[in-house]
């Protein structure tokens, strides 16, 4: 049995241990490294096929966010976490991907400039498509053998949905020692998350230590929606908005359950239906996720108050759907969740891509010029070159067109720009 530490030691961020047993190597998390921390993403530890197994404790970045690229080296083996994990996993490395293209091409634009040669992102959304697809999902309470001496058990952590403690017996040789991960711990007697349970026995413990000079005063219950409430209430009574800048994936999730708690108990004077904004498209997707089936991750109470969009609803916050939708059949634009479908099923557009088919479908039939894209999409202190709305109008093509070499949907209009067709609109086109 070997025990061995690739990140997060010294470091807050970049959680990676290995655990070997008869030859296997199990990774426990393959976290990006952060901030502070930041080494070198690009260098995984190990070389290529080394690790045989992932177990994932959470879905935060820091703990799974170098999984793309252990794929992309090579990996070969099954990714271990719980169903609740698996669904944000999906949602965050995609955005981390989106993030590491996004920098990527930010560089590019800056180092060609410089003469510089091109960087590579460290992943694209590619790797992660793939890397999703090496997901195994158990519920916490199931025992897993996952190879010869290796049996791992997830126990709610209390930190984050689907968060997991990890316990892992370890037979080598006859015997059998057990050892403890605790992943990222959450506190007691917080909103949405159930406490973390206890475990009771192991040999070894290998725990985060983030907070671990501070205590935290359980005791006294702190009351966020009066607190919360009294901002509220002191900003839109002087006839302002509240700006709250707020984690994606878990704190939106909190506060919107607060702000539903305030709503229903009517604690702002000044404007009780006050609207709210989410304004994250990564935000929603988590939204949507609280959302779903949570049954064996949180308390029946707060199932409850989460089921079916309640979040969303009852907060008067996004997404309003039927208002938020363009439609042309065979397409379907969501502009609070920035998604495209055509024919129902979702075209995985980049960030541009959307933006340029958004423009599309607000100004159909319209022939728009290079420029006029150009300064829609990429606004007017993009200082690159006009061939760069071609370049993007060629992938989306790809994506949208059934024959992207004889296309019905983006037209070229020669020598000017393009314009966008719909049966839709065409029809409207020959109506008038
Ligand atoms: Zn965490």
């Amino acid at each position: 049995m070997k025990l061995t530490f690739f990140g997060a030691a010294k470091a807050v961020t970049g959680s990676c241990h290995c655990v070997e047993v008869n030859g296997h190597k199990v990774l426990v998390d393959c976290g990006l490294q952060q901030g502070r921390d930041e080494r070198d993403n690009r260098e995984l530890d190990f070389v290529p096929g080394y690790i045989d197994d992932v177990v994932v404790t959470h879905a935060h970045i820091d703990h799974s966010g170098r999984l793309p690229l252990l794929v992309k080296q090579g990996f070969a083996g099954n990714i271990y976490c719980t169903r609740l994990t698996a669904q944000l996993l999906s949602i965050m490395l995609r955005d981390s991907a989106q993030i590491q293209e996004n920098d990527a091409a930010y560089e590019n634009q800056k180092g060609k400039r410089a003469g510089k040669p091109p960087v590579e992102p460290l992943y694209t959304l590619e790797d992660v498509e793939k890397t999703l697809r090496h997901i195994v999902t158990c519920e916490y309470g199931w025992e897993l053998d996952i190879s010869d001496g290796i049996k791992i058990r997830f126990v709610d952590a209390g930190h984050l949905l689907g968060s997991a403690c990890v316990e892992m017996w370890l037979t080598e040789q006859g015997f059998t020692k057990k050892i403890v991960f605790s992943g990222d711990i959450g506190n007691r007697k917080q909103p949405i998350i159930r406490s973390p349970q206890p475990i009771t026995e192991a040999d070894y413990v290998v725990t985060e230590s983030t907070y671990g000079d501070r205590l935290h005063n359980v005791k006294e219950k702190p009351n966020y929606a009066d607190d919360l409430a009294r901002v509220i209430d002191e900003t839109l009574a002087k006839g302002g908005n509240l700006v709250i800048p707020s984690f994606a994936v878990g704190r939106t999730q909190e506060l919107l359950y607060f702000i539903r708690e305030i709503k229903e108990q009517g604690l702002v004077d000044s404007d009780p239906d006050f609207q709210v904004y989410v304004d994250s498209p990564l935000a929603g997707a988590a939204t949507e996720i609280f959302s779903g089936d949570l049954t064996g991750y949180l308390d029946e109470e707060a199932i409850d108050h989460l089921r079916g969009d309640a979040l969303f609803r009852r907060t008067g916050g996004a997404p309003v759907r039927d208002t938020d939708e363009l439609s042309q059949p065979p397409f379907l634009l969501n502009t609070r969740n920035r998604t495209l479908e055509k024919n129902g099923k979702r075209v995985k557009l980049t960030q541009v891509e959307y933006s340029i088919v958004k423009l599309f479908m607000e100004n159909p039939g319209k022939a728009l010029s290079r420029e006029e894209i150009l300064e829609a999409v990429w606004g007017t202190e993009f200082l690159g070159e006009l061939k760069i709305v071609d370049v993007n109008i060629r992938r989306l093509r790809i994506k949208l067109e059934d024959d992207p070499q004889n296309p019905s949907f983006v037209i070229t209009v020669w020598g000017f720009g393009y314009k966008w067709v719909c049966p839709d609109t065409a029809d409207k086109a020959a109506e008038k």
